[in-house]
């Protein structure tokens, strides 16, 4: 349905089309506003002072993502990866991997796109960018699992929760997710670095263990929350290497965003067959067991 009222949208502005969307539909398909794609990103992760740390790596899956998979292997770490859609098909034995270890497969997008205003008017890029990643991580995604999404650079409009709220697949995400820490570098008054980011880290040509101590030291002072890192640099790769048996070391725990309970509010229970995006558009039904 949606597709067919995209074809018409072309020349009308985006708060209109969505007040057509909800005329044109029967009462009986809203759903509870709490639930599916949120209207702005999700910042609260419950996790910050519980000593529980969440580590998400993003815009993977790379050549480096086999090593980072060994390191969390070694230290007994599952990790929560939000992949690159179009990226996927190059490592599909990396990704069988993620999901035999137990991490989580989660969405960022197909082609990590900025999901701005362009796509407030064009909600038709938002579902294939959405849903053309979700037909790509669908066979890495354990039965059972819940579906995350991590919007690129974070951007996000209220708009698009709406209209991806109206598709019978993408509905069921938890998201977008944000992070608690590696947001940003930051300094403290003695120019000791108090927060980092790794992709900035290297586009400043910082050292890893420089990095990692910016990590550490937003770490211990929040005290746990979801963790932004990305698996596209080995500079991250050795980072995590040594961040890790210190955390460990000093007692905290790790989850996968599916154990955070923080998330329950936005999570809808899943149909007995779970509606799986195809890529020409259309929708089919796979059943939940592969
Ligand atoms: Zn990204």
């Amino acid at each position: 349905m949606l597709w067919k009222f995209a074809s018409f949208v072309g020349t009308a502005v985006a708060t209109t089309a969505l007040a057509l969307v909800f005329m044109t539909l029967p009462a009986q398909q809203f759903e509870p506003a709490n639930a599916y794609f949120q209207e702005t990103n999700i910042y609260r992760s419950g996790l910050v002072g519980t000593r529980t740390l969440a580590l998400t790596f993003d815009d993977g899956p790379s050549a480096h993502t086999g090593e980072l998979l060994d390191v969390l292997a070694q230290n007994k770490v599952h990790a929560t990866f939000f992949v690159v859609g179009s990226r996927v098909a190059f490592h599909s034995d990396i990704m069988e991997r993620m999901m035999r270890e137990g991490h989580v497969v989660a969405n960022h997008s197909f082609s990590h796109a900025r999901m701005g205003r362009r796509y407030a008017s064009h909600p038709e890029l938002l579902i294939t960018q959405i849903g053309d990643s979700n037909t790509a991580i669908a066979p890495y995604v354990r039965p059972g699992q819940g579906l995350y999404f991590r919007a690129p650079y974070g951007v996000w409009r209220r708009v698009h929760a709406e209209f991806l709220n109206q598709d019978p697949a993408l509905k069921y995400y938890v998201g977008p997710v944000y992070w608690d820490i590696g947001g940003n570098i930051a300094y403290d008054d003695e120019g000791n670095m108090r927060a980092a980011a790794d992709w900035d880290c290297w586009s400043q040509d910082l050292t890893s263990d420089q990095c990692g101590e910016g990590y550490l030291r937003e770490i211990r002072r929040k005290k746990g929350g979801i963790v932004l890192m990305h698996d596209i640099r080995q500079r991250s790769l050795a980072m995590v290497q040594a961040m890790l048996p210190t955390l460990v070391a000093e007692g905290y725990s790790f989850v996968t965003l599916d154990e955070l309970r923080e998330f329950d509010q936005y999570r809808t229970p899943l149909p007995q067959e779970v509606p799986v995006a195809a890529r020409d558009g259309q929708h089919r039904l796979a059943a939940p067991a592969r």
